[in-house]
């Protein structure tokens, strides 16, 4: 997709600050972080959000949560616990139209989910 900025990130034209990749996934740091540990761990196949999940990509999904707890370990709070949301469309609040799963932590989160 050549308007989507997270594939310009994954192909290299937009730089980003990395914490993890391999070849199914990137993470890196969100640019406006909503709390003192804030990632975006990002499929690096086009899937424009996890409504477009299906039998044929679902590993995908499966791939990333199976990196998710390592990546936090890296972070540093996998103790101390920490919040993995997926926004999906125009009410759940998703701005990039590819699939990503925010990591959230490094502070007590507020109890509001919606
Ligand atoms: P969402 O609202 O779930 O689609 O989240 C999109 C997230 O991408 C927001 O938290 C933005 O701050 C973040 N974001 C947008 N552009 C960039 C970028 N160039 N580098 C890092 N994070 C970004
Ligand atoms: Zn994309």
């Amino acid at each position: 997709m050549s308007d989507c900025i997270f594939c310009k990130i994954i192909n290299g034209d937009i730089p980003c600050s990395m914490v993890y990749q391999d070849e199914t996934v990137l993470a890196f740091k969100d640019i406006n972080p909503l709390a003192p540990v804030h990632v975006l761990v990002v499929s690096k196949q086009h899937i424009e959000s996890a409504q477009a999940l299906n039998e044929s990509n679902s590993q995908i999904a499966a791939h990333i949560f199976s990196k998710i707890p390592g990546i936090a370990k890296e972070l540093g709070i996998a103790e101390s616990g920490y919040r993995v949301i997926t926004n999906i469309g125009k009410d759940g609040g998703q701005a990039v139209p590819h699939l990503h799963f925010h990591i959230l932590g490094g502070r007590k989160l507020e109890n509001t989910l919606g």
